[in-house]
């Protein structure tokens, strides 16, 4: 391999994941920029947005853009006045690649919003390559308990579980549903429960239900099936609309229902009975910085444990599909060559 090339996955053009969008090659190493360092990545996690990214979901304001966002490695390089960092610190870059700083969002804790955003893997290329650059303020120390592997879920399916389950105004002691059960969820679960919160799952995988239970959900099954008691709260994971009614109707007057999704099927025609009583209902984008620092040490007191499948970058297409299939256990994650 050239000095100055590295492997990577690029997306030219969107396409199904089964048509293999993504192409294996050789691209130009980044070089920092001022404030920038400039990552040797050890693990990439896929995450369902990455699938939104490849098919052409999401609007692409950049091609070719290497995908990932759920990134792990060292410094290997700084640009110029970088003072947070050192060769060789250990850190993870997730979705929120860059926001102003200046707006009427940013300026009131809500970057997570803020219109000029930038998002990694989006606007700036990602993971699943050997490096990338990234602006310091927004990359993050990785807790020392954490192997590589087991971090890269964490950068995204954690924090952004993190900030839904937040939003959803779940108490400690209180009851909560998760629809959809797969790598985000799998984390939140075990932050609710180190809340002490009684957690019910509905999800349809078998495979998914067991993980579920084991990792203390007192009562799981499928989106359909009314629970046998009232939810002060839910987060929907699953992508799909027609959760929506269902969940609404098993929660509590004055409960949230919080979606943690970028892209969603469209939510069918429902009674306004399901949300008269105060329940609100509201999505949740991005992430801010504070959601992901506050995460990570909550993640590691806890301390969460991840199920993780790893795979080689090359097969990060076949991984897309299988993960369009859910036919990923909780978390896939691509192994960077060295
Ligand atoms: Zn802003
Ligand atoms: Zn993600």
């Amino acid at each position: 391999m050239n000095e100055s090339k590295m492997k990577a996955m690029s997306l030219y053009r969107p396409g199904e994941a089964s048509s293999s969008p993504l192409e294996y090659g050789e691209v130009s190493i980044p070089n920092p920029g001022p404030g920038q360092l400039r990552l040797k990545i050890s693990v990439c996690g896929v995450c369902h947005t990455d699938l939104h990214t490849v098919e052409g979901d999401l609007e692409l304001p950049v091609v070719p853009i290497i995908p990932g966002h759920q990134v792990v490695g060292l410094v290997d390089e700084l640009g110029p006045g970088v003072e947070r960092f050192e060769v060789g610190d250990r850190v993870g870059v997730a979705w929120l690649n860059w926001a102003c700083g200046d707006c009427e969002y940013c300026s009131s804790g809500l970057e997570n919003l803020c219109s000029q955003a930038r998002f990694t893997g989006l606007h700036s290329d990602g993971g699943y390559a050997q490096y990338l650059v990234v602006d310091e303020n927004f990359a993050f120390p990785i807790p020392r308990s954490f192997t590589d592997i087991e971090a890269a879920p964490l950068m995204c399916a954690g924090i952004v579980g993190y900030r839904a389950l937040l939003l959803s105004g779940i108490k400690p002691g209180g009851r909560l549903g998760l629809y959809g059960f797969g790598a985000s969820a799998h984390l939140v679960i075990q932050v609710a429960r180190y809340w002490e919160c009684e957690v019910y799952v509905f999800t349809r995988g078998e495979q998914h239900r067991r993980l579920a239970e084991d990792l203390g959900a007192v009562w799981t099954g499928s989106a359909e099936t009314r629970p046998p008691k009232e939810l002060d709260a839910g987060v929907i994971f699953a992508p799909v609309g027609w959760i929506v009614p269902h969940a609404l109707s098993y929660l509590k007057p004055g409960g949230t229902l919080a979606i943690n999704a970028i892209h969603m099927s469209n939510i069918p025609e429902m009674p306004y009975s399901l949300i008269y009583g105060e329940r609100v209902l509201r999505s949740v984008a991005n992430f801010t910085r504070k959601d992901a620092v506050e995460f990570l040490e909550t993640a590691a007191e806890i301390p969460v444990r991840c199920e993780v499948e790893s795979f080689s970058l090359e097969d990060a297409n076949a991984v897309l599909q299988s993960l369009k299939e859910s036919q990923i256990k909780a978390s896939a994650v691509l192994d960077i060559p060295q």
